[in-house]
């Protein structure tokens, strides 16, 4: 594979890119990640709640990867939050994905209002300790969740995976996850292909370089250092989409994107989400 590692906290080397597939039915998943896998991506990041874990696995079972060349991501969902819940549907995803074990399992929201987060994660520190799990993380934590999950467990978290792109660059959180030794992944990398793929700026940087747009932002996102998932069905975005390690942008055009930034969310703000 074309794609670099990033060293996780605990040794675990994570693709820098990887394949999302949220949004996208369990059968078109199959075909999409097939054709992802084909296509040289090793990571692929789904949830329990994107009701796609089997397609996925199905896949990944029929792609004739080694499984030690794969790096999978699941998230537990809203509803199961608490120590019990949690492990029960760890054994559900992992058994719909049709895997022995699991490279990275997040919190998908922290749901601060339930007051839950914490018994959650002791219960991903147990499957982390009996092996299941290679790597534990967290999904649209605030520094503030995170601070808290930390002060009350003892596994720093590996990966906070947030929604971040060029006109929301979470500033704030990425400096906090540095200072913990938490690695950045971003959601919604592409800002979901609406108008940040039309921006001038963009487009020019683009054209300078001989590249798309997406490959432009994703090329932004793996020079910052953050962990990407982009998601696209069509295969020859799958492939552009990968195709973002032979050209660097240069300190004029990071500015350029940097300048970009409106601190503005397309999804839901974490303090206050509270569904499922
Ligand atoms: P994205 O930023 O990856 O954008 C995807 C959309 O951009 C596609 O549907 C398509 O319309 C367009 N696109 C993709 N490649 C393109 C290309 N090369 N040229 C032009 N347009 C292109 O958005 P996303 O799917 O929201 O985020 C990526 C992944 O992040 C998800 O699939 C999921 O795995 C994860 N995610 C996680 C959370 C969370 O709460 N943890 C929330 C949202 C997404």
């Amino acid at each position: 594979s074309t794609v670099p590692p990033k060293i996780l906290n605990n040794g675990v080397e994570m693709p820098q890119l990887g394949f999302g597939v949220w949004q996208v039915p369990d059968d078109e998943a199959e075909r999409a990640v097939a054709t992802a896998l084909e296509t040289g991506y090793r990571s692929i990041d789904t949830a329990a709640i994107y009701g796609n874990e089997e397609g996925t696995g199905r896949a990944i079972a029929a792609s004739g990867v080694a499984r030690e060349d794969l790096f999978v991501t699941t998230k537990l969902w809203n509803g199961d939050q608490g120590y019990d819940a949690t492990l029960r549907a760890f054994d559900e995803s992992l058994a719909k994905l049709g895997l022995d074990y699991l490279d990275l399992y997040l919190i998908h929201w922290p749901l601060p209002a339930r007051g839950k987060y914490v018994d959650t994660y002791k219960a991903f520190e147990k499957l982390h300790a009996d092996g299941r799990i290679r790597a534990i993380g967290t999904s649209n934590f605030l520094p503030e969740h995170l601070q808290r999950l930390i002060a009350g467990t003892s596994v720093i978290p590996a990966v906070n995976q947030i929604e971040l792109h060029p006109h929301l660059q979470q500033h704030a959180a990425r400096e906090y996850h540095a200072e913990q030794g938490i690695a950045t992944e971003a959601w919604s990398p592409l800002g979901q292909g609406k108008g940040l793929l039309e921006v001038p700026a963009i487009i020019a940087i683009g054209q300078k370089h001989n590249r798309t747009p997406a490959q432009v932002v994703l090329r932004w996102h793996i020079q910052l250092g953050n962990i990407v998932i982009p998601k696209s069905v069509t295969p020859s975005r799958i492939r552009e989409n990968i195709e973002v390690f032979d050209f660097i942008l240069d300190t004029e055009d990071l500015a350029a994107i940097s300048a970009l930034n409106e601190g503005r969310r397309i999804g839901p703000d974490p303090a206050t989400f509270d569904v499922g």
